[in-house]
């Protein structure tokens, strides 16, 4: 089989990797010295789409629409921009072997890629009730979102079982982002998840109960406390119903499971040192291996301003990380060094007319302001978490792009709080005045 070597290979074609490409391209990388390797057939896009206008059925995203880097309000990359570049896109291509010591990975076709300096971007994949052994989880229909392919089976479903019944199994990002899209498409939908709340891992119970009242009257039903544990299906093999632990059971079309994910770090097992269930790095996205570098989903970084070690499975840390990677290579080659990476964890989700922010740390006591009113033309509340007599995190629902800066300066800054009545009263005016 023949054998290819590049000065620089990124392996993974999601989210970080685009970004990388485009910052070895404003570093001024040469034709022929950049390959991105990619298990999808696509070019590098903007993977929140996929659960939120990928799935409309009005105003629907299709690529070429949401390549990188768009989704920041940068350039759109398109493929022709990778050839201009000179930068080699070497698509539907698995990689199912990496021999770190001899810097060498193989295809499952048999292709050899060489490389001098790699960059692992090979993101998270989903947990699937299959894996668990569920009783017939492998049922037609039971879908889960993590690539093109599968928000494209979900489109089919959602176009075969028109205006059919709608399971979503789990209460994290995805199963409130589907739930929204698949309530959108005229679907009857149920949400069960195990928990007391929905997004146990980021919202409090109060946060919580806004996006569940708002669910419940666009007339989504949420079931809480259980979990799915068999299907049955019609003689097609396709699902038809879901059990669940407390002995109810739901009537079903169509399945759509988000029960979290886990890095792709297999490939590396024993090779590089891991931690968190992440591949290590330091501040400069360096592994233990020389000339390795990992970023996105799959890392394990210092977050310095907390002075731990964390993993982040969020898009504004996949096209960071990636960036800063790059920048550390090009300045090691040169001599130079660039500044440690300082994250400010953030994320943010979008589903009906609802958008929220989330900065910095979710830990401490919280005060919770603003109008939470489903009522209201416009409802605008967040959230301070305070820890130690510092506010550390910060939650906005509806704020515009400046209040958005305000409540990420309050999380940055963590100023003291030195009366929590007042803070609540002054709720967001007390970040604009920051
Ligand atoms: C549906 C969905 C919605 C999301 N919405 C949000 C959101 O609203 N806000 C937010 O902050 N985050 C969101 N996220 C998370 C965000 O998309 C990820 O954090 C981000 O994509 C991580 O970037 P990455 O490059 O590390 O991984 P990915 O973007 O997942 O890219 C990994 C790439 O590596 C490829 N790959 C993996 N293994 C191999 C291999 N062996 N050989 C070849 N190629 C390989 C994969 O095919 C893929 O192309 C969402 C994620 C999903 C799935």
């Amino acid at each position: 089989m023949a054998e290819k070597t590049f000065k620089y290979v990124i392996l993974g074609g999601g989210v970080a990797a685009g970004y990388a490409a485009r910052e070895f391209a404003k570093q001024g990388v040469r034709p022929g010295e950049l390959a991105i390797i990619s298990k999808e057939a696509v070019a590098p896009y903007e993977r929140p789409a996929l659960s939120k206008a990928y799935l409309f059925p009005e105003g629907t995203a299709r690529l070429p629409g949401f390549h990188v880097c768009v989704g920041s309000g940068g350039e759109r990359l398109l493929p022709e921009w990778y050839k201009e570049k000179g930068i080699e896109l070497i698509l539907s291509t698995e990689i199912v072997k990496a021999d770190l010591a001899s810097k060498t990975l193989v295809s499952a076709a048999g292709e050899v890629f060489k490389y001098h300096i790699l960059i692992v971007a090979t993101g998270s994949t989903v947990f699937r009730l299959t894996d668990f052994g569920v009783q017939g989880a492998d049922s037609k229909n039971i879908l889960y979102l993590r690539e093109i392919d599968d928000a494209d089976k979900l489109v089919e479903a959602i176009k075969a079982k028109k205006n059919g019944k709608a399971v979503i199994v789990g209460g994290g990002y995805i199963g409130l982002e589907l739930s929204a899209a698949l309530r959108i498409n005229n679907f009857d939908v149920t949400m069960v998840f195990p928990e007391p709340w929905c997004m146990p891992r980021l919202f409090t119970a109060d946060i919580a109960a806004f996006y569940e009242s708002y669910y419940t009257d666009k007339g989504i039903k949420i079931i809480k406390g259980t979990v799915a544990v068999g299907f049955a299906a019609d003689a097609n093999g396709e699902v038809k119903e879901v059990k669940l632990k407390d002995g109810r059971s739901l009537e079903a079309d169509l399945v759509v499971v988000g029960v979290g994910g886990k890095p792709l770090t297999t490939l590396f097992k024993g090779q590089v040192e891991e931690e968190k269930g992440g591949i290590k790095t330091d501040a400069f996205f360096k592994t233990s291996v020389p000339d390795v570098y990992a970023v996105g989903d799959v890392v394990t970084f210092p977050l310095k301003m907390y002075n731990d070690l964390t993993r982040v499975e969020h898009v504004d840390h996949a096209r960071k990380s990636a960036e800063q990677a790059v920048k550390a290579i090009f300045a090691s080659e040169q001599g130079k060094a660039v500044e440690e990476y300082d994250y400010l964890p953030y994320c943010l989700s979008r589903a009906f007319d609802l958008s929220w922010q989330l900065y910095g740390d979710n830990v401490g006591d919280t005060v919770i302001f603003g109008d939470n009113n489903l009522t209201s033309a416009k409802p605008k509340f967040g959230s301070y978490w305070i820890k130690d007599g510092k506010i550390v995190g910060a939650f906005l629902e509806g704020g515009s792009p400046d209040e958005n800066k305000a409540i990420a300066k309050v999380a940055k800054t963590q100023p003291s709080v030195n009366n929590v009545e007042v803070l609540t009263k002054e709720g967001l005016s007390f970040a604009c005045k920051i």
